[in-house]
């Protein structure tokens, strides 16, 4: 794809349909200078520079990379427009746009029904999915695991939930008999289960947690804002291949939070979120005295606690999926890339005499330490933090991210790492790009040199 030919396209297009309402002169007051722009300008793309090559295979440290190019023309030319998708009145061309791209996400899930939306973030979008668990469930807590997104904590907060983290096992993955144990108290009314813990990628086992939560009378909420489009690999041949049970079973769970800002190849700004019974629209009835007055038909912001929210966003995903749909042969082969780097480099590693694998790939997420001697948890701290910043700072750099491991979940996989601390920071890398996989062998030299 032609960046440059299709964004002249677009301000062409969107020039031409302006057009059509007739001349009119821009206020003196908003008109600036040719040469002070550039000015400006020059100052923008170079401050731009301080930033970190997330396009570069090189890159291969945090949940982050850019936009796939339909994505960027599908954004810029619609917000030339600039609709707002809170009402039709907002945005009647883009607000169509959202509900097919999210038809198209409730149907990846196997879901039959829903109701659903984008939102800004998947934290907005779980701060609804536990709103919507408090209307049904006011006198009961939330249960997630020990390793789900720190914001489950916080949004139970400004909820005014009890929020109930539960033990994980030796994989990541919240312990069962422990969330028994909590479900038994009758105090929980929701349980979040994490497809795609954000540090590890760890799965939860959706198919054996959601009969437990069924039988408490509990409600279960999916928090795949990761891990989400690898449902596409659910059950699929080859190495990429997914044990399909967790996957399968979140067409039974109540809600689902997804982020197209990760795994579906969009800008920022687009999160989503759907339940599977349309019914739990009544909790977000309000009364608007200055909108919705062009439709009866059911505007976006009457399902969903944002006002504002960028046209921009629906019209990216719902071109992206045009041509790359949530499906296993559309952008299915881009998650499966990523897997197969991320199962390759873990090979490398186990088979180093310098790295020591922290724990078996569960996605994309490849976490690993130096080998370090003697095995404590400061020397491997230590050692890791140095390979951090000696990567970003060496000629020929390599981009990395760290997590931290505390002492019992370090121990549990690595027991003969001595535990003279409370943790330690090992290394993680998130092989969401593609291109990863050309490039696996290149990185894991280069960290290798880099541990010597
Ligand atoms: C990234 C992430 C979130 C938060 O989503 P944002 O879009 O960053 O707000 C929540 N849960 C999980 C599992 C995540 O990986």
């Amino acid at each position: 794809m032609d960046l440059q030919h299709w964004l002249g396209r677009a301000t062409h297009e969107i020039q031409n349909w302006a057009d059509t309402y007739g001349a009119y002169d821009t206020h003196p007051s908003l008109l600036v200078d040719e040469d002070r722009f550039a000015t400006a300008f020059g100052e923008l793309t170079g401050r731009l520079k301080n930033n970190y090559p997330f396009f570069h295979p090189r890159y291969a440290g945090q949940m982050l990379k850019p936009p796939h190019p339909a994505a960027v023309v599908g954004y810029l030319t619609t917000m030339l427009i600039n609709p707002n998708n809170h009402a039709l009145d907002g945005g009647p061309a883009t607000a169509a746009m959202e509900r097919e791209a999210v038809a198209r996400l409730a149907a990846m899930f196997g879901y039959d029904t829903h109701l659903g939306h984008l939102t800004t973030s998947g934290t907005i979008a779980n701060l609804e999915a536990l709103f919507v668990a408090r209307e049904l469930h006011p006198d009961r807590g939330i249960a997630y695991s020990a390793d789900a997104h720190y914001t489950h904590g916080r949004m139970c907060r400004v909820l005014g939930l009890e929020g109930h983290p539960v033990p994980t096992d030796n994989r990541g993955r919240i312990n069962l008999d422990a969330l028994e144990e909590l479900l038994r108290t009758g105090r929980i009314g929701t349980v979040v289960l994490t497809a795609g813990t954000t540090g590890l990628g760890a799965i939860d086992p959706v198919h054996l947690a959601l009969p437990l939560a069924r039988k408490y009378g509990a409600r279960v909420h999916v928090d795949a804002a990761y891990g989400g489009f690898f449902t596409l690999l659910a059950g699929a041949d080859g190495p990429e291949g997914l044990p399909p049970e967790p996957w399968r079973a979140i067409a039974r769970c109540d809600s689902i939070v997804i982020d197209p800002h990760k795994h579906g190849l969009q800008p920022y700004g687009c999160g989503a979120v759907l339940f599977r019974d349309p019914e739990v629209g009544r909790f977000y009835l309000h009364d608007s005295p200055y909108t919705y007055f062009t439709s009866t038909d059911l505007h976006l912001g009457e399902i969903s606690l944002e006002c504002s929210r960028a046209g921009a966003a629906a019209a990216a995903l719902w071109l992206t999926f045009q041509l790359l749909p949530p499906t296993p042969d559309g952008l299915g082969q881009v998650l499966a890339a990523g897997r197969r780097a991320a199962l390759r480099w873990a090979d490398l590693i186990t088979a180093s005499s310098r790295l020591e694998l922290y724990q078996q790939p569960e996605l994309d997420v490849v976490t690993y330490f130096p080998t370090v001697e003697p095995a404590t948890l400061t020397a491997v701290n230590a050692a890791s933090a140095r390979v951090l910043t000696d990567g970003m700072t060496v000629p020929d750099p390599v981009f990395l991210s760290t997590l931290r491991a505390d002492r019992e979940a370090f121990g549990t996989r690595h027991p003969k790492v001595t535990a003279d601390a409370d943790g330690a920071r090992i290394l993680r890398s998130v092989l969401m790009k593609p291109e990863s996989e050309h490039h696996v062998d290149d990185i894991h030299a280069r960290v290798e040199a880099l541990t010597g």
